[in-house]
């Protein structure tokens, strides 16, 4: 086969028991959905994925693919051959020039799945370490702490590979029902949607849109934001709710203090239209515990009781260096935190409400009647819709 071969690492999924094939499935339909073009071919054995990809596919984008998948923890360019002891060093000395840093340190690591192959373990490493020494004299060895590593696995065949990347880990996406993330320009809500993603929950987006209080701009960074986290998601539909008029009525209508509470309650309420009409059943925020006002207990409980949905905040216990440390890894800080300013910032009260009390702040939402706004711009909502690997097309 002229294709390239990756070998991939499933993580969790391996714990599984009686339902792992679902697992499995899900695993292998996910990457082939994003290597569609490149007639991506995927074999199993025992805890590793092996996916056959021509050799047209840009490496760039065969690694975005799989590095952006839940249920994968890591994954290799990896080359096969036959289990024969002369043609792995063979091997070896084919694809170990380049591949390593020459000065360093270096390690073998080998797993012999298959136990009735003739030479040992460390007889392999000792082979292989012989081979490494022709080609980089200056190397020593290291076990511990390598810069550089050929790992050798014995299986069906021999796989040899050096360089190993980091995957999302957890379990594939399309496994944990599907939730409804309220995106917005931020730094927190698409770490938010990714850390549901890499438990296997499928999701689509909402952003509330109070143009032009907010500009054209700062839709064009949560569409950014969108297509980065699309890929953890498996593909995702962004919904963007017009909600100005809403704004203004709160701000002109409601008690300022209670403005972002107000708007919250709505927001939640207009994700709840839009989740049930497309199947979700959990909303996604990106609040954290005490960050800003509306997101003490007692401001998070009045908006809770807004919905019946379950409301996800996978970060409430982390702190603002956590989670800019996965927005990193996750490639959306950049755009995040782009100068646009959000509507919630435009229309906040000098001095906000943090310790509602719920059954009063209830009154004064229902008093204020938001129900023909929330319906108008359910209506008005245009839809973006995002593929596997992040491409953008617009829903007529
Ligand atoms: P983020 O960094 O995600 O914007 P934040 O710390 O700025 O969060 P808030 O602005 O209070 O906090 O928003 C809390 C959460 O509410 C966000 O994480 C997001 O899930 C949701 N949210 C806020 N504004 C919007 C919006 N315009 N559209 C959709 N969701 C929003
Ligand atoms: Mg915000």
């Amino acid at each position: 086969m002229a294709d390239r071969l990756y070998l991939i690492k499933e993580g969790e999924i391996s714990l599984k028991g009686g339902n792992r094939n679902l697992f499995e499935k899900r695993l292998r339909h996910n990457i082939k959905d994003k290597l569609r073009p490149y007639h991506s071919e995927i074999d199993k054995q025992k805890g590793r994925l092996y996916a056959y990809i021509e050799e047209s596919a840009p490496k760039e984008l065969v690694e975005k693919a799989l590095a952006t998948t839940s249920g994968i923890t890591g994954f290799a360019e990896a080359h096969r051959t036959e289990k024969d002891m002369a043609a792995i060093e063979e091997t070896a000395r084919k694809i170990l020039p380049g591949a390593f840093s020459p000065s360093g340190s270096f390690r073998i690591t080998v797993k012999r799945e298959d136990k009735a192959f003739p030479f040992s373990s460390k007889d392999i490493a000792i082979r292989l370490a012989e081979v490494v020494h022709e080609l980089y004299p200056e190397l020593t060895v290291n076990l511990d702490d390598p810069d550089n590593t050929l790992t050798c696995e014995i299986r069906n065949e021999a796989y040899l590979y050096t360089g190993e990347s980091r995957s999302v880990g957890g379990l594939p996406v399309g496994t944990a029902g599907k939730g409804m993330l309220l995106l917005s320009g931020g730094i927190d809500s698409p770490v938010a949607g990714a850390m549901m993603a890499k438990r296997g929950m499928k999701a689509d987006a909402i952003y509330f849109h109070a143009y032009p209080y907010t500009s054209e701009m700062a839709l064009e960074k949560v569409r950014t934001l969108a297509s980065l986290i699309a890929p953890y998601m498996q593909g995702l539909r962004l919904f963007v709710v017009p909600f100005t008029d809403g704004q203004v009525y709160i701000r002109d209508n409601g008690y300022e203090e209670e403005a972002t509470l107000m708007f919250r309650a709505s927001m939640m309420q207009t994700a709840e239209r839009i989740a049930k009409e497309y199947g979700a059943t959990a909303l996604i925020t990106g609040e954290a515990l005490s960050q800003v006002a509306s997101q003490t207990l007692d401001a998070m409980s009045f908006t809770d009781s807004m919905t019946d949905l379950l409301v996800l905040r996978p970060l409430l216990g982390m702190d603002k260096e956590e989670i800019i440390i996965r927005a990193r890894g996750i490639g959306t800080y950049d755009t995040s935190i782009l100068p646009y300013e959000d509507c919630c910032v435009v229309f906040s009260p000098k001095h906000p409400i943090t310790r509602p009390i719920k059954e009063v702040a209830r009154r004064h939402f229902e008093e204020l009647g938001m129900a023909p706004f929330i319906e108008k711009a359910v209506r008005e909502t245009i839809i973006y819709s995002y593929d596997a690997m992040g491409r953008e097309s617009k829903d007529e």
